[in-house]
């Protein structure tokens, strides 16, 4: 079964780009270039995925993932114009999966797509065991192992770690992470962040420096890489 891809864009260039770029991929498509009809077609159609223009003529794209995320958690990934940290900020708070910042290339396009289709079909069902790279998760008896050897984590660590868990491959705002691991009163206080994601690396990257799962996605948050 080819994967359906919704694609809401107005520009006819674009759109002409990412119907060949799908196309020789094997992907399906439907499109849509206002958000009304967008939205419309993920009601009728249900796509596997949405590639969302952020800016719409009718209406702002952060509209449609306020009203997709109403009704369900097919992945959207944001097609971002350059320089918009807040549109992309705000996008992915409201639940999109991943942006691409405009122009971008096939080769990262592709990635994002196969990234958030992968994420969706792969739940991870309790008392299973993951691994990814040297390191091992028992989410049942909630025990790490990195190469072997069982590692320690505080609480507030392991809290961290199980949200990058339910969300792989997906970027993640610093306001997401601390409303998940701290709650609602700790928003700004991004530097407790900081430390625990060093912490986090410390223990589980083969080189803390360059680490190789728990990505930095700069000015917006972080990502956790599993393949
Ligand atoms: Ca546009």
């Amino acid at each position: 079964m080819k994967p359906y891809i919704l694609i809401i864009e107005d520009d006819p260039q674009i759109r002409r780009f990412l119907r060949a770029t799908l196309t020789a991929e094997g992907y399906l498509y439907y499109e849509a270039v206002t958000a009304a009809d967008g939205l419309n077609q993920v009601d009728a159609r249900r796509p596997d995925l949405i590639l969302l223009d952020l800016g719409l003529p009718d209406r702002d794209g952060l509209e449609v993932i306020r009203r997709v995320r109403e009704s369900s958690q097919m992945p959207i990934v944001v097609l971002s114009a350059r320089g918009e940290e807040k549109d992309k900020i705000a996008a992915l708070d409201l639940g999109a999966d991943d942006y691409v910042a405009k122009p971008f290339g096939v080769g990262e396009l592709l990635a994002r797509i196969r990234a958030a289709l992968r994420r969706s079909s792969a739940v991870t069902a309790d008392g299973t065991v993951l691994h990814f790279g040297r390191i091992e998760i028992d989410l049942e008896k909630r025990v790490v192992k990195v190469a072997g050897e069982e590692v320690h984590l505080t609480p507030n660590e392991y809290r961290l770690l199980q949200v990058f868990l339910r969300y792989p491959g997906k970027v993640l705002t610093q306001r997401q992470l601390l409303n998940e691991v701290w709650g609602p009163n700790h928003l700004d206080q991004a530097q407790y962040l900081r430390v625990y994601i060093a912490q986090l690396r410390r223990k589980l990257e083969a080189d803390p420096a360059r680490p190789k799962h728990l990505q930095t996605e700069p000015g917006i948050g972080y990502r956790l890489v599993i393949d």
